[in-house]
């Protein structure tokens, strides 16, 4: 990814986008968005980072443990350690027994109507949308320099597979040409006009690892498609 210089409001980054208090005299963190460890090393250069709370970035860390390793789990179809493509991720797995004994309750087993075994994932949901929210927060403000502070009208995570083929190309179709640009200024436009680590009008960070999307139509979405597995969504009115 390339850098790029944003002109937005300088107000707006007075404040933590997670908790909202005023992060000077504070300590504060550069944050990557998206979470690194949804990234596969080595990263690639210039990932968005934006100023956070401390507090609020080390109050994250469990929850994105929990997502990252539920993740790998799905895509290896085992909450077995040894079985995980990142051996980082097996050996969190052995060195927390309740992390692995949470994913491992994750993992139903049920026939499907040929009594062929399926497995199906049944996360911690909550956790994961908080990883989500953390991560569109961040994705709305290095983007649009938007804080969006209050709570969005909805989160959601499905896997890509689930959707059929309108609710699949609805759900592309963020990337379309923009019916509203974005604000003069802002990083999204930079890319607007000059299509940087743009596809399709989405944020490539690492192909077929992490992309997002952020557009604004009266309210504000942020779309990401992690690991070509699982597609998110937070709306804001
Ligand atoms: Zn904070």
């Amino acid at each position: 990814m390339d850098e790029i210089e944003h002109f937005t409001d300088d107000r707006h980054k007075a404040w933590c986008i997670h908790c909202g208090s005023p992060i000077i005299d504070r300590h504060t963190n550069r944050d990557h968005v998206p979470t690194k460890g949804l990234l596969e090393r080595p990263l690639p250069p210039h990932v968005p980072q934006v100023e956070v709370c401390k507090e609020c970035n080390t109050g994250f860390s469990l929850d994105e443990e929990y997502f990252v390793t539920f993740l790998s789990c799905v895509q290896a179809g085992s909450a077995d350690p040894s079985a995980q493509r990142n051996p980082k991720i097996g050996r969190a797995l052995i060195r927390n027994p309740s992390l692995s004994a949470r994913l491992e309750a994750a993992k139903q087993i049920t026939a499907d109507e040929y009594g062929r075994q399926q497995i199906l994932w049944l996360p911690e949901i909550e956790r994961i949308h908080r990883v989500i929210l953390k991560n569109a927060r961040g994705h709305a403000f290095y983007e649009y320099g938007e804080p969006m502070l209050d709570d969005p009208v909805s989160v959601s995570a499905v896997p890509l597979i689930s959707m059929n083929h309108e609710q699949r190309s609805n759900f592309e179709e963020a990337g379309g040409p923009f019916t509203c640009w974005p604000e003069v200024g802002s990083r999204m436009m930079t890319r607007v006009m000059t299509g940087q680590d743009l596809d399709d009008g989405w944020v490539n960070v690492q192909d077929d690892i992490y992309r997002y999307v952020v557009f604004q139509q009266g309210i504000l979405t942020v779309r990401s498609v992690i690991h070509n597995y699982l597609a998110t969504e937070v709306i804001w009115e």
